[in-house]
């Protein structure tokens, strides 16, 4: 793992690819450009990947501070997602998309609700970020407002694969999302995963989180989430697993020989006092690791932030300075989170082929000056602030730090009000 950075080169882009990197004066002289930024004073990173989050969570920042993860479902987040309405969720993930983009992150991995998921597709298309989204899925153990059917869960997800499943040149994507195995059935999560190999998607849910949620599993099934997905033959690459904070060493071996990918999410697993997640054991035994902001369960959608918790985090734990660089941590962020959404070859890097999804950064801002170390800097001091401009399947969708795809202005304000009301 390590982050190559080159000094002084421009960056061509054509069709949403990037086709060319190079010295600035042979890139002028070769192409012939509709478009330009001038980029002297940026830093130009890969667009940041969140792997796991819920945009329709949002509203509930600032009421959630004290829970456990049990008691924080049953106490907020249930009955704040029982209650949505249309208006309301399309609101939750306008105010989250628009944070999203203008903090520099250019793919998602959203859980959306159990219901209203279109809205969230509707809101992607139009911001313009690369949206994997889910429709959460319940059917079991689970508040009556919210508790669904099997048979509708996996009708309700096929309907919008049809609907959304590739739209915009394959920017918008569906995932599939069973909440996870505490208030999901076994058929349901075997039907779900055959959904997801059907159409060779993502297959996101959540895994060993919290003690309780551990202790509930034992109970249940006599093992925790990964082995008994794993008796149900649920485990393969297309698999992402969000948190794994409580794992024994069957649990590595099973998530490394199945290639299963885990979405860690620092500032989550401090919010809700989870625990510390082993991932630099993770990364030892070869497990594709990204970063996830997990709001709700967090207070704002930085992956700056959950970089710099990431490193700090296993600093404090194993008081070793060393326990993971931000090298690691900066590429966690971009390739591994790539990894995690299926898109590895796609997004991630900054190279001739890959899509153009970039992040540029204000190099006068003070987390540059003075620069010595990029990557060093980009985790450790950087912040949403130094993010000037953001650019999706080569379209700018941020330009000198206004969206360019909507009035922002207006739809905060709209949002905003949906959400007191
Ligand atoms: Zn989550």
């Amino acid at each position: 793992l390590g982050a190559r950075t080159v000094p002084d080169c421009s960056i061509a882009i054509d069709n949403g690819i990037i086709q060319d990197i190079g010295p600035k004066k042979r890139i002028a002289k070769d192409y012939k450009f509709d478009d330009e930024i001038d980029a002297r004073d940026r830093i130009v990173i890969p667009g940041l990947v969140d792997t796991h989050m819920h945009s329709y969570q949002v509203a509930t920042k600032g009421q959630t501070c004290d829970s456990e993860l049990l008691k924080w479902l049953r106490s907020y987040i249930f009955p704040w997602e029982g209650h949505l309405s249309r208006k309301r969720a399309r609101a939750c993930a306008e105010l989250s998309y628009i944070e999203m983009a203008k903090s520099g992150t250019t793919c998602f991995s959203d859980f959306t609700s159990t219901r209203f998921t279109d809205e969230a597709f509707s809101v992607a298309e139009k911001i313009g970020l690369r949206a994997n989204i889910g429709r959460t899925m319940m059917d079991y153990n689970a508040p009556k407002d919210m508790l669904e059917d099997t048979v509708s869960d996996i009708e309700d997800s096929r309907a919008l694969i049809m609907r959304w499943h590739g739209r915009c040149n394959g920017r918008l994507r569906f995932m599939v999302t069973p909440r996870f195995d505490v208030t999901c059935s076994d058929e349901l999560l075997v039907e779900a995963f055959a959904l997801a190999k059907e159409y060779n998607l993502v297959f996101q849910t959540h895994a060993q989180e919290n003690l309780g949620e551990v202790a509930f599993e034992r109970k249940r099934f006599g093992v925790p989430a990964i082995k008994h997905l794993n008796k149900l033959g649920l485990l393969g690459s297309n698999v992402l697993l969000a948190h794994c904070v409580w794992l024994d060493k069957k649990d590595f071996t099973l998530l490394a020989k199945n290639n299963v990918k885990v979405a860690h999410c620092p500032g989550s697993n401090m919010y809700l006092a989870s625990g510390i997640a082993p991932v630099p054991e993770m990364l030892k035994n070869k497990i594709s690791v990204g970063l996830g902001s997990d709001v709700g369960a967090y207070g704002n959608y930085s992956m700056f932030e959950q970089m710099r918790l990431a490193v700090l985090l296993q600093k404090v734990h194993t008081l070793r300075p060393h326990a993971m660089d931000h090298h690691t941590v900066f590429s966690m962020a971009t390739s591994g989170g790539a990894a995690c959404v299926g898109l590895s070859k796609e997004i991630g890097e900054i190279r001739v082929g890959r899509k153009a999804d970039l992040t540029l950064l204000d190099k006068r801002s003070l987390a540059f000056s003075p620069l010595h170390d990029v990557i060093a800097q980009v985790v450790y001091s950087a912040g949403k602030v130094c993010v000037s401009d953001v650019i999706v399947d080569g379209k700018v969708i941020v330009r000198d730090r206004q969206l360019t795809t909507i009035n922002e202005e207006k739809t905060i304000r709209r949002a905003s009000k949906a959400l007191v009301s």
